[in-house]
């Protein structure tokens, strides 16, 4: 009685309905990262972003687009290149200086 209880519990909290909706909404979630994060044979995209020189910049202010892949959903951010340390862009992390001619 007791046991066959417990296999009917077991039954139905694996039931397939349940199962897809966890992995769907879940593939949902991660979607962004995973596309990322699935081969890990190449370098993350902050590696990646690491080893690109500050960009040199003429003038004060720099409108950022983003790199070369327009699926990121990067909007056209404009950053001040008043300060001497390189400007980062908040959404792609290229980072910028000003280009001081003397
Ligand atoms: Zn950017």
């Amino acid at each position: 009685m007791a046991s066959s209880l417990f296999k009917t519990l077991i039954r139905s909290s694996n039931s397939p309905s349940t199962a897809r909706y966890l992995s769907s909404t879940s593939a949902v979630i991660s979607n962004h990262t995973a596309k990322w994060m699935q081969d890990i044979s190449k370098k993350s995209p902050m590696e990646l972003i690491n080893e690109v020189p500050p960009i040199k910049v003429e003038g004060r202010i720099v409108a950022c687009e983003g790199d070369t892949d327009p699926a990121l959903g990067h909007p056209i951010e404009f950053i001040c290149l008043d300060l001497k340390e390189p400007a980062v862009c908040k959404y792609c992390g290229l980072r910028y200086v000003q280009d001081h001619h003397h």
